[in-house]
């Protein structure tokens, strides 16, 4: 069947592609999965066009696969069975924004940063901040989180609605604009994380945040990174309030300061954010400074000027980004577990030491306060000795974040990579997801081929 011929009928012309330079952008994401060409490319421009491009799929048994910005990090948006790549760059507006009701509502194309950066003009923020400039779609699909989630949650807590299009063409709501409600099932939170594989988001509204009258970054280094995560450990325990608190270990400094132009010491640290007003911020940074101390802690940097503090944070988000272009013949792999914080220091102990094992160069860093931690590990993808070492390395640290009663992945999703692991995770639990997945999705349409192992994966018919 010629996709684009059929599709010019239903969308505009202008609306659907098939020029290679295009169909090869939509053919990979971030990730280290081999790329896969799409058909066809679409763009939407509103729900209505999305819904006549699902119901199209649907009659024709055709893939479609969401794409945002393509910053994924597991292979989410290759559309591995080709079909239709929905990109909604066209589909980037601010809906309606209620200051008053701390509400914002957008289409799925908004990045996080043209967001905020609309929102800064009415003295608000959306935390949610992964290290690329993701889509609220695409984050939205993932759970997606990032630095400030340990005080303001993740992408899950802030979405209040989404409009959907569903396999069927249907549109529906999940929530509505109440900051809490007790009604009928949560499926907001079924399909925030859905990655793409339960239905097609083409509204969502967000809770927003009030931009805090003062804000105070510092950096406390440590002999170890044991010393780091049980200082984070206790700034937790002690009930602070801290807005942000990331874990970059000595390996990474190097890296970032490489890359970024700074000069942080490059030993293992802390970076900290506190969010509030001066007087509350200058006890709470107070405070943390003397549990650092009880912990070992060499030096605490405050970082008060707002420009040192955006170099500081601007550096941690091009953390990945820094390693990724060291060498252009390297690739990196990340790890994305998550654990009790009370089981942090024990997992980064045993990823580090297995890292040394493997005679892998290799960092860990993350977003400590959550029990989220990376590793990034620089290899050779053409050497099948690396390769072998890297997938040995993610399955040991996986296998062991379950002994300690994790998961398989904190923030960066499952899409294919973590794929094998959902057995593992869940158990029967597992069953009942796919059952979700034949209810809402039963031609097995969406975003095949991730999150969801199917059966019957292969036998997904084509004209
Ligand atoms: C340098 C770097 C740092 C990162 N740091 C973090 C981090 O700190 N925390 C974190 O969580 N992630 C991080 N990521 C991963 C990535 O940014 C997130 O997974 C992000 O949520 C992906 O958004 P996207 O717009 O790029 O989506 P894409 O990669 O385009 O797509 C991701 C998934 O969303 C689906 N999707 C997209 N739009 C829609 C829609 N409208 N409806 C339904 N499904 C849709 C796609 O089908 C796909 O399954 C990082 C990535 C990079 C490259």
């Amino acid at each position: 069947m010629d996709l684009f011929k059929k599709l010019i009928t239903v969308l505009s012309s202008d609306q659907v592609t098939v020029n290679p330079t295009i169909l090869e952008h939509h053919s990979k994401d971030e990730s280290h999965f081999s790329a896969h060409l799409p058909d066809v490319v679409v763009f939407p421009q509103s729900a209505a066009d999305v819904q006549k491009i699902v119901t199209f799929a649907s009659e024709h048994q055709v893939p479609v696969v969401p794409f945002g910005a393509g910053s994924g990090l597991e292979g989410h948006a290759i559309p591995v069975q080709g079909g239709i790549s929905i990109d909604f760059e066209r589909m980037n507006q601010i809906i309606e924004l209620r200051p008053e009701d701390l509400i914002v509502k957008v289409q799925p194309g908004i990045t996080r940063m043209q967001l905020n950066q609309e929102l800064k003009k009415h003295g608000l923020f959306f935390p949610v901040d992964p290290g690329a400039d993701a889509s609220i779609g695409g984050m939205a699909s993932t759970n997606a989180s990032g630095t400030q989630a340990v005080r303001y949650g993740v992408m899950r807590d802030q979405i209040l609605d989404l409009e959907v299009v569903l396999a069927d063409g249907r549109v529906i709501h999940t929530g509505s604009l109440a900051k809490k409600s007790s009604s009928g099932y949560h499926l907001n939170g079924l399909f925030v994380g859905s990655e793409g594989t339960l239905g097609v988001f083409t509204e969502i509204t967000l809770k927003l945040h009030g931009i805090p009258e003062s804000i105070v970054a510092a950096r406390a280094c440590f002999p170890s990174v044991k010393d780091c995560v049980e200082t984070a450990v206790s700034i937790l325990t002690a009930g602070i309030p801290i807005a942000r608190m990331e874990l970059v270990d000595a390996r990474s400094i190097m890296q970032v300061n490489q890359y970024s132009g700074t000069d942080f010491y490059e030993v293992p640290s802390l970076f900290l954010e506190f969010h509030g007003n001066e007087e509350g911020n200058t006890a709470d940074a107070l405070f943390v400074e003397a549990i650092c101390s009880e912990h070992n802690c060499t030096e605490f940097i405050f970082e008060k000027d707002s420009l040192k503090r955006a170099q500081l944070w601007k550096a941690r988000h091009d953390l990945s980004y820094s390693f990724r272009h060291a060498d252009p013949k390297k690739e990196i792999i990340g790890t994305d577990v998550c654990v009790p914080i009370s089981k942090l220091a024990d997992i980064v102990e045993y990823a580090r030491e297995r890292i040394h094992f493997y005679g892998l160069d290799g960092a860990v860093l993350g977003h400590i306060g959550d029990g989220n931690f990376h590793t990034l590990v620089v290899y050779d993808p053409e050497n099948a000795e690396d390769v072998q070492k890297i997938t040995d390395l993610n399955g040991e640290i996986v296998d062991f974040a379950f002994t300690l009663g994790g998961s398989c992945t904190g923030e960066h999703g499952v899409g294919m990579g973590k794929m094998k692991y959902q057995r593992q995770e869940h158990g029967e639990a597992l069953d009942v997801m796919i059952s979700m997945k034949q209810l809402f999705d039963p031609k097995n349409i969406l975003n095949p081929g991730k999150l969801i192992p199917m059966k019957q994966e292969s036998a997904l018919t084509r004209e």
